[in-house]
């Protein structure tokens, strides 16, 4: 933190900022200019920039470190990888995650995650506890969702991503999936995030709908803090002023919050164009901007869809994504599926 005095701070007023510094247990280095004095602050101690700031003679508080501490990058330089089994997230593969938006009955889940599994995704998402803006609309089918999903995903080779709300749900949750969804309505569930600290899964933690990427690392910090270090950024889209999509997909939040942190991050294009002739294009693009991984809508008859139909691709639709997927990620040194490439040969 650097502390910049007014041009007339006085002797007594520097003095009594650094005393109240070195009180707060802070290292500070005094260098005074022809102008202005401007204390350096180092340390481990605790201190709200706000508390300093109010102090007579502050002219300025610049914090030079970040809030967040396991999430970020300077405290932890290599890229964390997420592993699961064989699986590896934020390696030099982009892992693809796809599949319905709510389980609706054993056949759909069989059914994309058959095709999903084809064009060669490596997890099944699904939710069972759905977290829909009316109370009105589908909620879910819960833990016989969360088993409909589960035996898809086995019978696929596929593993499995869904989505928890509540504390009072990560038990069962965790008996279903490999990893667990915090959706962005619940990126600030604090109590959730704490919870999930202790959990042995790894999280998809997505960015809340007006989060900011310091308040979307803080969050992450919470898990991390807990003590679960196996969690894996997703950016779905914000609300913006915007309006013809159904969020504004962040694309530049993926560089930034690669260079600010270490954890892997995965792009969810569905959300962000809330329509399906529009997915593949943001997901080329979040791949060409370094997204580790994908988590895409896919639905065997997506036009009568529980939730979420209309941004929901269509098995071939996705199918030929992933045949472009395999085009851009070599030209940026990555690799995705390539059982698949070799299995299947791509014939465009
Ligand atoms: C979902 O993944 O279906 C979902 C509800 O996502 P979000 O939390 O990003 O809206
Ligand atoms: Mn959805």
């Amino acid at each position: 933190m650097i502390v910049v005095m007014e041009e007339r701070a006085t002797e007594a007023q520097i003095d009594a900022v650094i005393a109240r510094l070195i009180e707060l247990g802070m290292d500070v280095h005094r260098s005074s200019g022809a102008t202005r004095t401007v204390l350096g602050v180092v340390g481990t101690g605790k201190i709200e920039k706000e508390m300093i700031e109010i102090l007579d003679g502050v002219h300025e508080v610049l914090r030079i470190s970040e809030p967040y501490k396991r999430a970020s990058r300077s405290y932890h330089p290599e890229d964390t990888v997420v592993t699961i089994d064989d699986l590896r997230i934020g390696g030099d593969e982009v892992i693809v995650m796809a599949g319905p938006c709510s389980a609706e009955s054993d056949e759909q889940c069989q059914a994309t995650a058959a095709a999903v599994r084809r064009a060669g995704a490596k997890v099944l998402r699904g939710g069972a506890f759905k977290p829909r803006s009316s109370p009105y609309s589908f909620q879910g089918h819960g833990e016989h969702g969360l088993q409909m999903l589960r035996r898809a995903a086995d019978t696929h080779t596929l593993k499995l991503v869904s989505e928890v709300m509540d504390v009072s749900q990560i038990e069962l949750v965790a008996k279903y999936c490999d990893i667990f969804q915090v959706g962005a309505r619940n990126m600030q569930n604090y109590t959730l995030l704490r919870e999930l600290g202790h959990a042995r899964k790894p999280v998809l933690l997505k960015r809340g709908i007006s989060a900011t990427i310091e308040e979307w690392l803080l969050s992450a910090e919470y898990i991390l803090a807990g003590g679960n270090t196996d969690v894996i950024l997703c950016e779905r889209g914000i609300r913006t002023f915007e309006t013809a999509t159904r969020n504004t997909f962040d694309i530049s939040a993926i560089p930034v919050v690669k260079k600010l942190s270490h954890l892997p991050v995965v792009a969810d294009p569905s959300h962000g164009a809330g329509r399906r002739d529009m997915v593949a294009q943001l997901a080329r693009a979040a791949v060409a901007a370094g997204a580790d991984g994908l988590i895409i809508e896919v639905h065997n008859d997506p036009d009568h869809a529980l939730s979420d139909g209309a941004q929901s691709m269509f098995p071939a639709q996705f199918d030929r994504l992933m045949a472009e997927l395999r085009i851009i990620a070599p030209a940026i040194g990555r690799s995705i599926c390539l059982e698949a490439v070799a299995r299947r040969g791509w014939a465009r």
